[in-house]
């Protein structure tokens, strides 16, 4: 029997508004004291009242609009009951019955084709407090961390349309980048502001539905995976449930519906807890905050804030730059790369191909090597494109440009500055023609070998040419200025 993924995803992305949800406490609390971005509200104390957070309803809103779903104009706010230690007060304020918004979607690319993955809904809740375990004086104790509780959380759930691994990551950096191109959350993984949970079954081939736009049969289980904390991390656990279900359908049974986590050690899911059944979380409408109603002069109001995102504005470099598709999918990933790219375009005036070789190769490789953005860098798109100038005009060879760009990065002075102090300026024709003549008197064996058609010595040559510039000879010219002297 042959069987086919069925992966949906469920993201949580934390929104980087100054203040929390539901109180005023400060919301950026990564690498902060334990339990000092706390009040009555967030703690969940009796009797404190929450009041909504503005922002963060126009951020929630922002991003239902660039995921292309429908925009509820009236919503409220509910409470989802469930004890946990996390969440003192047994309930958290969350949305159910009219989330902000639902039915969008979202283009991915994978192998050069593309896909349409629809979204059920986006709703805005409140994050929980933060447990760790730990071991203090033999005992094994659980600490709390209040200064998360309360943070504004958006849940992006998509239908489950995506059948393989690379899909599914795909389309969490799609989500990713758009959130960060709406500068609405650092969706950083590893600092948990973006946390991906997949749902993986596996459904029979046979089932797939051949009618156009009747749907598929969904499987009768599903597995839930958490604690991911990298797109590699996701795409390994998906590939290991394939595979693991897989051989638990090929045996006859069904997979157990529960909820695996990753173990990055063992690259291994590993179950932690069988759901059986669904909860009930006996939502209703939060007594405390009443529900709102938006007219749609405001949303248009906040799709013209909506800026180009990066499917667009790799449409337009593609049209505008005539560049290749894979290069200005690279460079439109991060909006602050591809603002880099245009800047420096415009500042150069020269071939925009030049700039994005630059960009794809000597920059995103230094970037890569030390883990930086383009904006933890010391560069700026004029110093880049007075470089390029610089190569251009033959004042410099392409060697020593690679040379001054990291001499660049290092410090804040300007490429003019670096080739003047490191006396990097290549010499003159007329100061070559000279050199040229030096090396034809000094080396007559290898000038006589050359006319007797051995023509590895042109490269003796020039590497003696060389030598005497001290590398400041463009090989080019050198190699021309040579070919006339010897053929004349
Ligand atoms: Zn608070």
């Amino acid at each position: 029997m042959n069987y086919q993924p069925v992966i949906g995803l469920e993201v949580h992305i934390e929104l980087s508004t100054k203040s929390k949800m539901f109180c005023s406490c400060s919301a950026d609390y990564f690498g902060t004291k334990p339990n000092t971005h706390t009040c009555p509200v967030c703690l969940g104390l009796p009797g404190a009242m929450p009041k909504a957070n503005k922002l963060a309803i126009e951020f929630a809103q922002k991003l239902a609009l660039a995921l292309n779903c429908q925009v509820q104009l009236g919503s409220k706010f509910d409470r989802k009951n469930y004890f946990y230690p996390d969440l003192p007060k047994g309930f958290q304020i969350s949305q159910y019955d009219l989330p902000f918004s639902k039915k969008g979607f979202l283009i991915i690319r994978v192998n050069g084709s593309t896909k349409k993955i629809s979204i059920t809904r986006a709703h805005l809740e409140e994050d929980t407090a933060k447990l760790s375990h730990a071991t203090i004086n033999g005992k094994r104790v659980t600490l709390i961390d209040f200064n998360r509780s309360g943070v504004p959380l958006m849940e992006v759930v998509s239908e489950p349309e995506m059948s393989s691994a690379a899909e599914a990551k795909a389309y969490a950096q799609k989500l990713q980048q758009i959130v960060r191109y709406l500068e609405i959350s650092d969706a950083d993984m590893e600092k948990g502001s973006m946390r991906i949970e997949p749902n993986v079954s596996l459904r029979d081939v046979s089932q797939v539905s051949k009618v156009p736009r009747v749907p598929h049969a969904l499987p009768n289980y599903k597995v839930e995976l958490k604690n991911i904390n990298s797109f590699r991390f996701a795409e390994k656990a998906i590939n290991y449930e394939i595979e693991r279900q897989t051989q638990v359908l090929k045996s006859g049974k069904i997979p157990h519906q529960e909820t695996r986590g990753w173990d990055e050690k063992n690259n291994r899911t590993v179950s932690q807890r069988t759901k059986e059944l669904a909860h009930d979380y006996r939502y209703f409408p939060e007594p405390d905050l009443p529900p709102f109603n938006c007219d749609q002069v405001y949303f248009s109001k906040l799709q013209s804030q909506i800026p180009e995102l990066p499917d667009q504005k790799r449409e337009r470099f593609l049209i505008s730059y005539q560049i290749l598709e894979s290069e200005a999918t690279l460079l439109c990933q991060d909006k602050y790369m591809a603002n880099f790219f245009e800047e420096t375009v415009k500042a150069y005036k020269g071939s925009p191909k030049k700039v994005v070789n630059w960009i794809t190769g000597e920059l995103l490789r230094r970037l890569n090597q030390t883990g930086q953005g383009i904006g933890d860098i010391n560069l700026l798109p004029a110093q880049l494109a007075e470089l390029l100038y610089f190569v251009d005009q033959n004042r410099i060879t392409n060697a020593t440009a690679k040379e001054i760009f990291e001499k660049m990065i290092q410090s804040t002075k300007s490429a003019s500055e670096l080739i003047s102090e490191l006396d990097l300026v290549l010499m003159s024709q007329k100061e070559l023609e000279k050199l040229t003549e030096t090396v034809i008197k000094n080396n007559q064996k290898a000038v006589a070998d050359f006319k007797n058609d051995k023509k590895e010595s042109l490269d003796f040559l020039i590497g003696q040419v060389q030598r005497l510039s001290k590398g400041k000879a463009d090989p080019a010219l050198v190699r021309q200025l040579l070919l006339d002297k010897l053929k004349s």
